[in-house]
Order: C-alpha cells, then sequence, then structure tokens
C-alpha cells in the first residue's frame, strides 16, 4: 500500500545539527550526549547523530537502550530516567550509565553489578527548583556518603534537570549552584567527578551567551538536534536546521461550508464542548489524519495560510480558503511538527517514515 501518511526524516539536516550542537559546546569543554527519546530511537537518526559527532547516547527507556545495543551501537549509553527495580538487570547489562536519586535503586544496581563483575555509573540527579526528579542539594554530600559503600556502582557525576516540569530555566545561579555542590562532593570523597551534566536543550542559551558557569562539562540534547527550538526559551534556535521532520497527510475532501455547525451542540468527540465564531463560508479540507496518528496540537502547517479547525480520532479538517494553492482531493498537506508532535508521531505505526539524505539507503 502506497502510504499517504509519512513522516519524512531529513539524516542530512540531523547530522548538521548533532555537528553543530557538538562543536559549539565543545569549543567549551562540554560533552554532547545525543537523547534519542524523542523519536523512539529510529536506529538511522540515531546513526546520523553519531556521524554529527556526539560523545554518547541516552534514552528514557530500557526498550530503546536494548534496541541501540541490538543495532550494535557500542557508544556509551546513558539511561535518562531513574531505573525502575523491575528493570535492574536489563539496566546494568545494556546502559553504561544511569541518572539515579534513590538509595534503593542505586542499592539495588550495585548488587546485580556486582553479580555481573560489572561496574554501572552513577549520575546523582539533583533538584534546583524544577521540581522534576533529583534529590534536594540539602541531601546530596549524605546520598554520596551512602552510594561510596556500596560497590557494583560508580559515581561519576551530579546532574540536573531543567525546564521538563516547573519549567525552570537554567542560570549561572542555579548551574552555579550545581557546579559548588559537584565541588563539595569532590572535597567530601577525596575524588574527583567527571560528570556535571547540566540540563537539555534550555541550556544550550547559557553556550551560546557565554554564560555557562566553568566547571558544566555536559549536556544531554534531544530537541535542539531534532528540530532547532527551544521550547522551554520559546526560541528558534537560529544556528540549526528546524525543518529536519515534515509530516505530510493526504487530502481526502475539499468542500465549501459554513463555519458553523448546523443543529444543536453537544460534546465532540473527546467530550469537549465546542465553540464557533460565524466567519461565513469557509473551504475546508478533510486530511487522513487524526488524533490516533498524531497529537494534533503538536503540529502546525507550513504553509502560513492553512488553519488547522479541529480533528478527530482520524480526521483533520484544515481551513484552506486562504491559500494560494488550489488544494484538491488527493493532495499532500505538509506540517512541522513540536516536540509533543513528533514524539506521538515517531511511535505511530499508521505513518510511515521515509528517510531522506546521504545515509538513507544503508541499514
Ligand atoms: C529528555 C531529557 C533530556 C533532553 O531534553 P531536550 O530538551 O530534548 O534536549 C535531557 N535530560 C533528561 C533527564 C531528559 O529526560
Amino acid at each position: 500500500m502506497q502510504s499517504g501518511l509519512t513522516l519524512e526524516i531529513d539524516l542530512d539536516k540531523i547530522r548538521a545539527n548533532s555537528a553543530r550542537v557538538a562543536t559549539k559546546c565543545r569549543a567549551k569543554g562540554i560533552a554532547v550526549i545525543g537523547v534519542t527519546k524523542g523519536f523512539s530511537a529510529m536506529y538511522q537518526i540515531v546513526r546520523a547523530m553519531v556521524a554529527g559527532g556526539i560523545d554518547g547516547l541516552a534514552d528514557a527507556r530500557m526498550e530503546n537502550i536494548v534496541q541501540l545495543r541490538k543495532r550494535d551501537f557500542k557508544n556509551p549509553i546513558t539511561l535518562l530516567r531513574i531505573p525502575r527495580l523491575s528493570d535492574i538487570a536489563y539496566v546494568v547489562k545494556y546502559a553504561d550509565t544511569s541518572i539515579n536519586s534513590e538509595v534503593t535503586v542505586i542499592k539495588a544496581l550495585a548488587e546485580a553489578a556486582s553479580k555481573m563483575g560489572k561496574v554501572h555509573q552513577i549520575v546523582l540527579m539533583v533538584d534546583l527548583g524544577d521540581l522534576r526528579e533529583g534529590v534536594m542539594q540539602e541531601n546530596v554530600l549524605s546520598t554520596v556518603r551512602q552510594i561510596s559503600r556500596f560497590s557494583g556502582v560508580s559515581l561519576v557525576g551530579l546532574g540536573t534537570n531543567m525546564g521538563c516540569f516547573g519549567g525552570v530555566l537554567p542560570s549561572i545561579d542555579n548551574l552555579g549552584l550545581l557546579v559548588q555542590l559537584g565541588q563539595a562532593v569532590e572535597r567530601q570523597s577525596g575524588q574527583p567527578l567527571a560528570i556535571l551534566s547540566g540540563g537539555g536543550t534550555s541550556s544550550l542559551l547559557l553556550v551560546e551567551n557565554n554564560t555557562m558557569p566553568a566547571g558544566i562539562n555536559q549536556l544531554r540534547v534531544g530537541e535542539g538536534i531534532l528540530l532547532g527550538t527551544d521550547t522551554t526559551h520559546n526560541r528558534v534556535i537560529p544556528w540549526l536546521y528546524q525543518d529536519a521532520f515534515l509530516l505530510r497527510a493526504e487530502v481526502i475532501e475539499v468542500k465549501d461550508k459554513p463555519s458553523v455547525p448546523v443543529g444543536e451542540i453537544g460534546q465532540d468527540a473527546f467530550g469537549n464542548i465546542p465553540e464557533f465564531e460565524d466567519t461565513g463560508i469557509r473551504k475546508r479540507a478533510i486530511l487522513a489524519l487524526g488524533r490516533q496518528d498524531v497529537y494534533i496540537e503538536g503540529i502546525f502547517p507550513l504553509d502560513k495560510t492553512l488553519n488547522i479547525m479541529g480533528a478527530s480520532s482520524d480526521h483533520t479538517i484544515v481551513d484552506i480558503t486562504d491559500s494560494s494553492r488550489s488544494i484538491k482531493v488527493g493532495d499532500q498537506i505538509a506540517f512541522g511538527l513540536s516536540y509533543s508532535g513528533l514524539l506521538s508521531a515517531s511511535d505511530s505505526r499508521y505513518i510511515k517514515k521515509v528517510f531522506t539524505g546521504r545515509d538513507s539507503n544503508e541499514n
């Protein structure tokens, strides 16, 4: 079946974005881990990231990490979500490093690693205000002391996360605090810490502005490399490509219709009561694309004159009245994606993935 619903992925642009991020960070002594969870770790994209020169890989899901190892990626891989106790053996077997904040979990990792004759690397996450994962700063030294009693694990660094839950912006102050905490840990243990991991895409702005506190030596970057955007700062990253991913959906109906439904209004298919403004008769296209396929709020038409009016499970309605192009049944409409759009589209089995670029024919 020819696919009328595709996610086009330009591997050259992913490689170029990876190289630009890696080069800019390396110039400041910062290593870049390529984060693969935004696209379900599709190996073609991971390969483009690696070809761009990133220093390691990271994913939040063990399923993705196991797939990468089966694809023979030998790069260092970090598990970017606190390990599930039920996954411990997998984590030790397939990931080199994991981020952690729970002593119970670290102890289980240590026991599993000892049994396998391995040493698993721990990055202790510190919560500096965003309020997702991490120990509170006043508990860092005592937690480090507890970790030091376990054999089978090695504390390689501290990390923090910004922008994800609380929307807290990375700054000289909060990342400076991470550096100070790192120094306190080094003084307590008498050992150097290899890694101070200062966040993800939202921390790139500090690299660009030259305001990254000295000592931060790793960033974990997904969104910037993939989409060239920084949602936390609500900005486009001007030195990166924004169009490595493109969603194309097919038009299945084009008709002129009133802008206000006719009849008594109940709830729509998702339980919301819709509201409509009367803008007269409009030309509308229905696409064979719906909420079953992608998070509709996470896509935007590339043609700025088009406007998504709404979507149900299998249909998306687009106002095409103002388009300069005459759109007809069978045509395709192209969309850009935000991170949430990309997350959902990557994992949809209804969306065919099409790779373009220099390395797209290898497997
Ligand atoms: C997802 C994630 C990242 C990557 O964030 P981006 O904003 O996509 O760069 C970094 N660190 C952790 C812990 C994550 O979960």
